[in-house]
């Protein structure tokens, strides 16, 4: 089957599509354990790049555990596989020239070495909200920590399921020393020359 494929060539490229759009496309790809403030950050970063006019799109369980991926579950080989569908699906949206965020605790230091690959290094920027377990379980945003303890939930990473810290993140959050304003102040500096389209 696969010999069978055969890329047509189209006349718009990536370029002219971050051409149209007055910006670079590229993953902001937030890790970190559930309730550490992935998406408390994304969602006020994907706001102010709004408000420059920047072309967005955030992934996060909520679309796609309850889409595409709502046949995996979280044992160690299904969250590889949710891991390498997310990059596969950052890889398109960039190719079309949008910013995408993607909030996921996705806990395997192979997988986000995937996703860079994926995705290529340029386009890959990992943001580690480094938040302590002891605080995400004080916030327990979700209930999700006290199931764990409960053992109504098996594989909760930063219990029963291990987090590999990133060793090299592009940036580091630790949300206990940080405000939400100051972390999202941080990120937009880091990405402002990212943005602009003669930076490659
Ligand atoms: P995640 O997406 O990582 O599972 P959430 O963003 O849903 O986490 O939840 C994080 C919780 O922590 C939110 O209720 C948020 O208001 C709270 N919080 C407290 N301080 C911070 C901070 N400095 N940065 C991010 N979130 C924070």
């Amino acid at each position: 089957m696969k010999e069978n494929i055969i890329p047509h060539s189209y006349q718009i490229s990536v370029d002219d599509r971050k051409k149209l759009n007055q910006h670079n496309s590229f993953l902001l790809w937030f890790t970190g354990l559930s309730g550490s403030g992935k998406s408390t950050i994304a969602n006020v970063v994907e706001q102010e790049l709004h408000k420059k006019g920047v072309k967005t799109y955030t992934l996060d369980g909520d679309n796609i555990r309850k889409g595409i991926n709502k046949d995996l579950t979280f044992a160690p080989e299904d969250r590889t596989e949710n891991i390498r569908r997310i990059s596969e699906i950052s890889a398109l949206m960039v190719d079309a020239g949008i910013v995408v965020l993607a909030a996921f605790v996705s806990p395997y230091k192979k997988d986000r070495i995937s996703i860079k690959n994926v995705v290529k290094d340029v386009n890959f920027v990992e943001i580690y909200i480094n938040t302590s377990v002891e605080e995400c379980e004080r916030r327990d945003v979700k209930g999700l920590y006290k199931k764990a303890r409960a053992g109504e939930i098996k594989n909760m990473t930063g219990i029963s399921s291990p987090y590999e810290e990133p060793d090299n993140p592009a940036i580091e959050i630790k949300t206990e020393e940080r405000t939400v304003e100051d972390a999202v102040a941080e990120i937009m500096q880091y990405i402002a020359p990212k943005l602009k389209q003669n930076n490659e």
